[in-house]
């Protein structure tokens, strides 16, 4: 009953869904990828048949339907975002260049896969120039306003599309078997996916607004650079814990891509959508996997209730075990309150890893963080330099 499947396909080992065998079209993309990405180490997964998503013809407006508008007349760009990850990353895109209007749709602590779209926000993307979205479904409600946008001609413009051309998404994911095709929509938890985002958007954002083309690509290279440190600091932590240990026990399957990309396994209660439900069977067996492989640390996010989390915990004490709850939450499709540390990209993916780090710490487990890199204008805060063993979340 309900997705018991899912939470066993999670723990396979992380990028085993990566290697699957390219399509024909795939071929080629992968050859241009390999070409320009020498060092990556990891490999491209297949595009499943990409139902949901737009494909490049209709990621553009239909022939018949008015162009996109691009610059007003008086200069002005407007574009609405809807998670906080595609506010984050218009704002940063954009900073420094005039007349452009950002408007976000959710904030700190929002579940993106049950966010329905209100009257205003209806409204403020029919007056839109552009509105970045994540994609793959995380907006779950969005389906037919973006359809209804499309056909009127606005741009909608799909932050994960680049990552699922250059074969990167994890598939064959679903709650049971008739969904087993459903894309994972986390791809922004791997660094080096949302390198691949900055780039495109970049250069949609040149083609729509030529004049200011040159800013939009230096505000991409300059914050990718920092991104490629984000990765290397990240992975140098994560992989300090020693690789049978390195499990990461959470409400909902968000971090596959995160995992995949620092070597950890996964385990979440609920599957890759909050729209997915939670039963007993998935609480019993969440505890049970814990208590098998001796899992030490449980971890709440902060966009979803901790119910499930606690459930899990509640089930292991009840036999007798223990295990302990993270130093704080994690950030999973929501990031942090705008003008803290986590309400920057690079400061929610830093959070993450000093809390996992910190948490593992805290049960006994070796794991060394690694300093803070200087070239990375973000500064992590004091208070998240030094946790609290004592204090558990939530
Ligand atoms: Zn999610």
């Amino acid at each position: 009953m309900l997705n018991t499947q899912t939470q066993w396909q999670t723990l396979l080992p992380p990028g085993s869904h990566a290697r699957q065998t390219p399509t024909a079209v795939l071929l080629l993309l992968l050859v241009a990828l390999l070409a320009t990405a020498c060092g990556r180490d990891r490999e491209p997964a297949v595009a499943e048949a990409a139902a949901e998503e737009p494909t490049a013809a209709e990621q553009q407006p239909q022939p018949d339907a008015p162009a996109p508008t691009g610059v007003r007349a008086d200069g002005t760009f407007r574009i609405v975002a809807t998670t906080t990850q595609a506010s984050d990353l218009s704002r940063i895109l954009t900073d420094g260049v005039p007349n452009i209007d950002i408007t976000p749709l959710m904030g700190a602590g929002v579940d993106p896969h049950l966010y329905q779209p209100t009257e205003s926000d209806i409204r403020a993307m029919n007056a839109a120039d552009m509105v970045v979205y994540s994609g793959l479904h995380l907006e779950g409600q969005f389906d037919a306003v973006f359809a209804a946008l499309r056909e009127q001609g606005t741009m909608i413009y799909s932050l994960s599309k680049p990552v699922k051309d250059a074969g990167f998404v994890i598939g064959g994911f679903g709650a049971d078997q008739n969904q087993s095709g459903t894309d994972d929509p986390h791809f922004w938890f791997d660094p080096r996916n949302w390198e691949l985002t900055v780039a495109d958007l970049a250069q949609t954002l040149a083609e729509l607004d030529p004049g200011n083309a040159a800013a939009y690509t230096a505000r991409a290279e300059a914050y990718n650079a920092q991104l490629r440190t984000l990765f290397t600091w990240a992975d140098e932590g994560m992989r300090s814990v020693p690789e049978g240990q390195r499990y990461l026990v959470t409400s909902h399957d968000a971090f596959q891509y995160f995992g995949a990309a620092f070597g950890w396994r996964m385990a979440g209660i609920q599957g890759i959508s909050t729209e997915d439900e939670t039963g007993v069977g998935d609480i019993q067996r969440t505890a049970q996997f814990v208590v098998e492989q001796n899992i030490p640390v449980l971890f709440v996010e902060s966009s979803i209730s901790p119910d499930t989390i606690e459930a899990v915990q509640a089930a292991i004490e009840a036999e007798g075990g223990s295990v302990r709850v993270g130093v704080r939450e994690l950030y999973s499709d929501a990031m942090g309150m705008p003008g803290t540390f986590a309400g920057a990209y690079i400061g929610m993916i830093a959070e993450n890893v000093y809390t996992i780090l910190q948490s593992y710490r805290c049960a006994g487990a070796p794991a060394a963080i690694p300093d803070w890199p200087d070239s990375i204008d973000l500064r992590p805060p004091e208070e998240l330099l030094a946790a609290n063993c004592e204090t558990e979340e939530p």
